[in-house]
C-alpha cells in the first residue's frame, strides 16, 4: 500500500459492517461511571478486541479517590479498572490514543437500548461519547499495522473508566503515558455533527469546602455559637467576587445546617470553577487561600478544603496547531471538510495537553446530543474517522517532527 499516494486505499481497508456491529455490542454493556461490575464486563471485551493488535494488553488499578459526604466526612469512591494496551515500547517515536468506557448513564437509567433514527443513524448510550471513538482507535490501528513503516513506531492506547466523573482515577496514569510522547490523539465525537473539531479548551475544578463551627442554643446563648451557615454564605459571595472575563466561578450547593433553634455547626459548600487560561486558574488557587484564611479568622469557624483543578485549560500551542494542520491536509485528502471551533467542555485533551504533547482530542464519531437519552451516532463516520486516523497516524510516523 501506498498510503500518500492512495488516501482511497486506507477507507477500502476499514471493515465498516464490523465496526457497527461491535459497537451495537459495546454500546448495550452499560458501563455507567458507578457501574463496577458493568466496566469490568466492558474491559473485558475490549481486552480480547484489542488484543488483535501487536503489543500486550494489561488492565491497570484505578487510584484510590475521595469524595465529602452530605455529612462533611471523607469517603473513598470506587472505580473500575482501566486499559493499557503497550505496542513496541522501544520505539523512538511513540504515540498515545486515548478513550474512555465509562458512560453519563448508570445501570438504572432507562436509555440502555441501541435503535435505528434512520438509514445512517443510530441512537444509543454511548454510541458517539465514545464506544463508536473506542472502535476507531482499534480499527484504525489494525489498518495502520497492515501499513509498511508501522513498525518503525510505537504506541499506547489508554482506556479509562472514570472520564464522565473527571477521571480522578486515572489522571496520573494519562499523565504518565502522555508524558514523552510525539502526538496524542482522544477520541471524544466531533464538536459538531460535520465534523468540526474542538480547538483550545477551558479548564475546569470541583470543590467541597467544609466548614465546622460551633453550635449553640439559637435563643438561650447564641452567643456562644459559631455559624457555619453565615461563614459558608460570606464564603459564596467572595468567591463569587473571584469572577473575572478569564474565569467563572460557580457556587452550586450548600449542605450541612440544623434545626432552626439551633445554631449550625456545619456547612459544606459546592462550587465549580471554569478558568480560560493557566494564569486565571493559579490566580483563583492563592486567592481563595487567602480568602478561606480569613473567613477562618473572622467568623472563628474550621475549614477543610477538598478538590480543586482536575482539568487544567488547554490552550492550543504552535505544535498542537500544527497537529490540527496535518488532521485537516489527511481529511482533504480523504474528501473530508475538517474544521474546529473552541469550546467550554473539557475532556481528557486537557490532561493531554498539560503534559506539553500536542493533542487533537475530538478524532472519535460524527454525532450529537451527547449525555442526554437522544445521543446519536452518525454511522459512516465510523469508517470515514477510521480511515482519518489510520492517514494521520501514517504521516505521524513518517513526517518531520510537528
Ligand atoms: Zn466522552
Amino acid at each position: 500500500m501506498k498510503p500518500d499516494t492512495a488516501p482511497q486505499a486506507f477507507l477500502d481497508a476499514i471493515d465498516a459492517d464490523t465496526m457497527l456491529r461491535e459497537v451495537q455490542d459495546w454500546s448495550a454493556i452499560n458501563t455507567g461511571t458507578a457501574n463496577i461490575e458493568g466496566l469490568e464486563k466492558m474491559a473485558g471485551v475490549l481486552a480480547d478486541a484489542f488484543s488483535a493488535l501487536p503489543g500486550d494488553v494489561e488492565l491497570v488499578q484505578p487510584a484510590t479517590v475521595t469524595a465529602i459526604s452530605a455529612e462533611g466526612r471523607e469517603y473513598e469512591k470506587p472505580h473500575g479498572k482501566h486499559l493499557v494496551l503497550r505496542v513496541r515500547p522501544e520505539a523512538e517515536r511513540r504515540f498515545v490514543l486515548t478513550g474512555h468506557m465509562d458512560t453519563v448513564f448508570p445501570a438504572d437509567h432507562p436509555f440502555q437500548t441501541v435503535k435505528w433514527l434512520d438509514d445512517d443513524t443510530i441512537n444509543g448510550p454511548g454510541t458517539a461519547d465514545m464506544k463508536g471513538g473506542l472502535n476507531i482507535i482499534l480499527h484504525s490501528l489494525r489498518t495502520f499495522e497492515t501499513i509498511e513503516g508501522s513498525s518503525r513506531v510505537g504506541y499506547e492506547v489508554m482506556i479509562n473508566s472514570d472520564e464522565e466523573t473527571g477521571s480522578l482515577a486515572s489522571r496520573g496514569l494519562i499523565e504518565e503515558l502522555a508524558r514523552g510522547k510525539y502526538a496524542a490523539l482522544t477520541y471524544e465525537p466531533s464538536a459538531l455533527p460535520d465534523g468540526t473539531l474542538a480547538h483550545a479548551r477551558g479548564g475546569t475544578g470541583n470543590y467541597s469546602i467544609t466548614i465546622t463551627g460551633r453550635s449553640a442554643h439559637a435563643g438561650r446563648n447564641p452567643q456562644d455559637g459559631r455559624n457555619a451557615i453565615v461563614a459558608a454564605s460570606d464564603l459564596v459571595l467572595k468567591i463569587k467576587g473571584l469572577e473575572a472575563e478569564d474565569i467563572t466561578v460557580n457556587p452550586a450547593k450548600i449542605e450541612g445546617g440544623a434545626a432552626n433553634n439551633v445554631v449550625p455547626d456545619l456547612a459544606i459548600l459546592r462550587f465549580n470553577i471554569r478558568p480560560k487560561s493557566t494564569d486565571a486558574m493559579n490566580r483563583f488557587d492563592g486567592e481563595l487561600g487567602a480568602i478561606l484564611r480569613g473567613i477562618e479568622a473572622e467568623h472563628e469557624v474550621g475549614i477543610h478544603r477538598h478538590g480543586g483543578v482536575t482539568r487544567p485549560p488547554k490552550p492550543v500551542d504552535d505544535r498542537a496547531q500544527r497537529l490540527f494542520d496535518l488532521v485537516k491536509a489527511c481529511g482533504a485528502e480523504l474528501g473530508q471538510q475538517i474544521g474546529w471551533k473552541s469550546t467550554g467542555g473539557v475532556c481528557d485533551g486537557n490532561n493531554i495537553a498539560a503534559t506539553g504533547v500536542p493533542v487533537v482530542d475530538t478524532m472519535g464519531v460524527r454525532g450529537g446530543a451527547i449525555h442526554s437519552p437522544d445521543e446519536f451516532m452518525i454511522v459512516s463516520s465510523l469508517r470515514e474517522r477510521a480511515a482519518l486516523s489510520a492517514l494521520v497516524l501514517t504521516k505521524l510516523s513518517t513526517g518531520d517532527h510537528l
